[in-house]
């Protein structure tokens, strides 16, 4: 090989090398571009869609202020991650509305000590904003794609407090009850006796329950072995299902 082609050669290498190295950098710019971009977009959601509506728990706000909602939903709705609604999830489920999460969760009355039960894990969004907050969270789903994704999503960001298990949560988890707080994100006609068992004494319970996408959130309190129950307001969950897929 003649010296002249071995400059051109070094000259290319050193072309090659500057462009990898200056679209290396453009893509880190991107990144945190769109993560601060998210952070602001989360800010909003706290400010104008759930402190605006009247929940004030300093810890709520927190926790909603700092789960990565957009971690949780598929890649193509992470743009609409921090809207007002309900978003798609796969397997015919949907992640619930911001607003309704903090909602359900500020019912709770969480200090901080309790062991929680939730009813259809999903995304497992609803699962990280109350592990911010408790001490452990049991989750159960019945579809099993969503439940593995949703162990894997909260193992990626790091959270040890929560537990999954793919089932059908009409029957709660008896080994680890009874619950500080149990709260169910699909919609069963009747409140599940099971559930009512496992609920500690002074614990609460929070649940849609109802006809098929029209349903009453109630909020059970457990006084002296008895459940007192209250209408907070109408929602729209999917259905509590079986394992046959009927509804409960
Ligand atoms: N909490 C979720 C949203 C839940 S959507 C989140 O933060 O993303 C309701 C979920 O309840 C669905 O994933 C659905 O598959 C599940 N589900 C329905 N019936 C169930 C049952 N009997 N036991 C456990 N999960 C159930």
């Amino acid at each position: 090989m003649k010296p002249f082609d071995k400059i051109h050669i070094k000259i290319f290498i050193c072309i090659m090398a500057g462009l990898y190295f200056s679209l290396s950098l453009m893509c880190c710019k991107a990144e945190s571009v769109s993560s601060e971009n998210y952070t602001a977009k989360r800010e909003a959601m706290v400010s104008r869609q759930i402190a605006a509506r009247g929940v004030n728990d300093p810890k709520v706000l927190e926790a909603m202020r700092k789960v990565e909602r957009h971690k949780f939903v598929p890649e193509k709705h992470r743009p609409r991650a921090y809207n007002d609604h309900p978003l798609p999830i796969g397997d015919g489920q949907t992640i619930s509305q911001p607003y309704i999460v903090a909602l359900m969760t500020d019912a709770l009355e969480l200090d901080g000590s309790e062991k929680i039960l939730e009813i259809g894990t999903g995304s497992g969004y609803q699962a990280a904003v109350l592990a911010e907050i408790c001490k452990h969270v049991y989750t159960i789903e019945i579809v099993e794609s969503l439940g593995k994704r949703a162990e894997k999503t909260l193992s990626e960001l790091g959270y040890d407090n929560i537990s999954v298990k793919i089932g059908d949560g009409y029957k709660g988890w008896k080994a680890h009850s009874p619950f500080d707080a149990i709260i169910v994100t699909c919609a069963p006609a009747r409140i599940p006796e099971p559930l009512k068992r496992q609920l500690a004494e002074g614990g609460r319970m929070i649940i849609p329950v109802g006809e098929s996408y029209a349903q009453e959130l109630v909020l059970l309190t457990k006084i002296k072995g008895k459940v007192k129950k209250q209408s907070i307001t109408p929602v729209r969950f999917v259905p509590m299902v079986g394992k046959d897929g009927t509804t409960y």
